[in-house]
């Protein structure tokens, strides 16, 4: 693939770097530990989300009709890139940016629209995603957190796990079974995080103060306005979302700069001589690259116009093993300085190195997807 930038890419990056350096405070790496979960990261975003969309950079490849830009995805990736290598200023915005509006924009009703896009354009709402269970992880479709539709509301029981944000995000875009098992009985709901009868804890994790939850509902009620699509129809929306959150977040962004400070501190110690460090960092810088080669593929289909498929899944595994060579390379030949306290961004970086493989669908369900839908290997009944 021969692949370059235009001037107007980089100009447009170079934009972007502007408005960083001008609004990120001096101290942001020992502020935000480039934790995007963090209370000072969170609070940042809430002001730092409106200037970015003044500044027109908060969701350029959104429709102009919808407040975007109307810039394609490239742009996207590009602001992605340079947001994600600073650890993320946005906190968790960027999943509203890149796959909450986008699903109600597809599947929302007027109403829907008018409340949570303007909410997302002016950086105001923050959204939770409440799809996996304790016995529902990569296979999603086996959810049992269960929505009664009482012909006036929904009453949703269950709980969710992992959810990233949950503490202080202002919605929930929640996964119940309305319907039979499987695929088919599935609904989305859009439910306010301050609802009666939710219950969130959070899970101490390596990955950020409040990185993982538990989500509890005990007879939350909402109204029947809270649905997204169709009742029983919400594998669609899933999909649609999956596809955009799996290639949505440039990780290998904030993993090469942290590789590079690894190379740079073994460079000053006098650590980088030997060959084997060498040889292990030139497998690392390959990986890196492939995982960017892959995803700018996907990004170009998606410029095109061309419907996901399993490229998707292959750029996403090629990130999964980019991530965790570098994970073992900062391991093996940097550990006294991983979680060095001057070290905010090699220490975070490290850390988001090591959850990449299961965070965002496992690593080995992307193989399965590829050996089917890419490769076409024969299946046992
Ligand atoms: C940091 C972090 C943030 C997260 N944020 C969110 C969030 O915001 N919202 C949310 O809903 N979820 C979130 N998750 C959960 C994540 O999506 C799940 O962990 C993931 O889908 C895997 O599900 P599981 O944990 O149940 O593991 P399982 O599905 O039980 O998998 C366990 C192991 O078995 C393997 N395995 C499972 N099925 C197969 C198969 N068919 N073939 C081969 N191997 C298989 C997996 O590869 C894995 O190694 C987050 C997870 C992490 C770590």
């Amino acid at each position: 693939m021969d692949f370059k930038w235009t001037t107007e890419h980089d100009a447009y990056r170079q934009r972007i770097k502007d408005v960083l350096k001008k609004h990120l405070p001096a101290d942001w790496a020992q502020k935000s530990l480039y934790d995007n979960g963090s209370d000072f990261t969170v609070a940042f975003s809430r002001t730092f989300c409106p200037i970015l969309a003044q500044e027109g950079l908060l969701i350029p490849h959104w429709p102009k009709e919808y407040g975007g830009g109307g810039m394609d995805a490239f742009h996207h990736w590009i602001l992605n890139e340079e947001m994600w290598a600073e650890g993320e200023p946005r906190a968790y915005q960027y999943m509203s940016i890149n796959w909450v509006g986008p699903a109600f924009i597809k599947f929302g009703t007027e109403e829907q629209r008018k409340v949570h896009l303007k909410g997302i354009t002016s950086g105001a709402i923050s959204y939770c995603q409440g799809f996996s269970e304790p016995n529902a992880g990569s296979d999603l479709a086996a959810l049992s957190t269960r929505a009664e539709n009482t012909g006036s509301s929904y009453v949703i029981n269950g709980s969710k796990i992992w959810t990233s944000a949950a503490s202080f995000a202002d919605y929930c875009i929640l996964l119940v079974r309305t319907g039979l098992q499987g695929r088919g009985g599935i609904t989305v709901l859009v439910v306010p995080m301050d609802t009666k009868g939710i219950t969130v804890r959070v899970i101490p994790s390596l990955q950020g103060a409040r990185a993982i939850h538990e989500v509890f509902f005990d007879n939350v009620e909402v109204p029947l306005s809270a649905l997204l699509g169709e009742q029983d129809k919400g594998w669609g929306v899933v999909t649609q979302i999956l596809s955009n959150e799996r290639i949505g977040a440039p990780r290998y962004a904030l993993t090469w700069r942290g590789f590079n400070r690894g190379i740079e501190l073994l460079k000053q110690h006098g650590r980088f001589k030997d060959t084997d460090v060498q040889a292990a960092a030139a497998r690392c810088q390959g990986a890196l690259e492939a995982a960017k080669a892959l995803a700018l593929r996907v990004i170009d289909g998606r410029v095109k116009g061309k419907p996901a498929d399993a490229e998707t899944n292959v750029a996403r595994y090629a990130a999964v093993m980019a991530d965790r060579s570098v994970c073992e390379f900062l391991g093996n030949y940097v550990p006294d300085f991983i979680f060095a306290a001057d070290e905010p961004m090699l220490a975070s970086a490290y850390k988001r190195t090591a959850s990449i493989g299961i965070a965002a669908g496992a690593a080995e369900v992307q193989l399965n997807l590829i050996s089917r839908n890419l490769l076409k290997m024969p299946r046992e009944e």
